[in-house]
């Protein structure tokens, strides 16, 4: 090997190829880019013709109760996607959620907002090294559910709402179904009121939406209510996703990250 440099290209290009072939299985493999599933809400009945779903996450960081207080007014029913992390820091905002059981539903965002991706990364958050470690981030999350005193939660959403398809395995496996989205209402709390309630002004029955009520500086809360009030004058009926018909996969969202 130390004098291969030396060797006529002729030579050298068939001997790189054979060492190619014979490395580990995926030791030079990019890894796989991670998935973004987007689904819809199932309104093929006539009962469930104009079902919307709002799901807000909660990752870390604090409570943005404007968001819950405008739903609570509106009486808009969401599923909320918490991290161990955020029940842990947001005892008193978990207690108003828990008091709103008609309204709202709780659900696993993980333990500590690490996405479901092996050895890679999802908008710079990095995943874990194995399988266990999502393992970990899924358990984590429906044990400090259960302890909050909220019903077993049913549904998973990852950090970044991507996976891998060693994240999508363990997590079927663990018997939860991943939340995907059809309508991003405000980039991971990063959107002006303004832009929130446009991005809210373009919902269709069947939409999923996916926002934030963890971060109070955000535009979220305020595009919110200014947008559902139109949204419920035009006779979307907001369900949470275990009200839901279903949820059917779709080949991309209108407004992604
Ligand atoms: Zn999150």
């Amino acid at each position: 090997m130390h004098n291969l440099p030396s060797m006529p290209l002729a030579v050298k290009l068939p001997l790189l190829l054979v060492l190619a072939l014979l490395l580990p299985c995926g030791a030079q493999a990019a890894p796989m880019l991670p998935h973004e599933p987007h689904q819809r809400l199932d309104t093929s009945s006539p009962a469930h013709a104009r079902d919307v779903a709002l799901t807000l996450d909660a990752c870390g960081g604090t409570y943005d109760r404007d968001v819950i207080t405008a739903l609570v007014r509106l009486k808009v029913p969401a599923t909320i996607f918490v991290t161990r992390r955020w029940l842990d820091a947001n005892p008193v905002a978990t207690r108003e959620l828990l008091a709103h059981p008609e309204l709202f539903e709780i659900e696993n965002h993980g333990s500590a907002h690490v996405p479901a991706v092996v050895g890679g990364s999802v908008f710079g958050m990095r995943g874990p090294r194995d399988v266990a470690g999502i393992e970990k981030e899924v358990l984590g999350g429906a044990q400090a559910i259960s302890r909050a005193g909220s019903q077993p939660s049913t549904w998973f959403r990852g950090a970044g709402a991507a996976y891998d398809a060693q994240g999508e395995q363990c997590i079927a496996r663990l018997g939860y179904q991943i939340a995907g989205f059809s309508l991003n209402a405000d980039d991971g709390a990063t959107l002006g009121a303004a832009a929130v309630a446009r991005r809210l002004q373009r919902v269709q029955p069947g939409d999923i939406v996916i926002a934030h009520m963890n971060r109070p500086a955000s535009g979220t809360a305020e595009g919110i209510a200014a947008a559902l009030p139109e949204l419920l004058a035009r006779n979307f009926r907001f369900v949470k996703l275990s009200q839901a018909a279903g949820v059917q996969p779709v080949n991309s969202g209108r407004s992604t990250r």
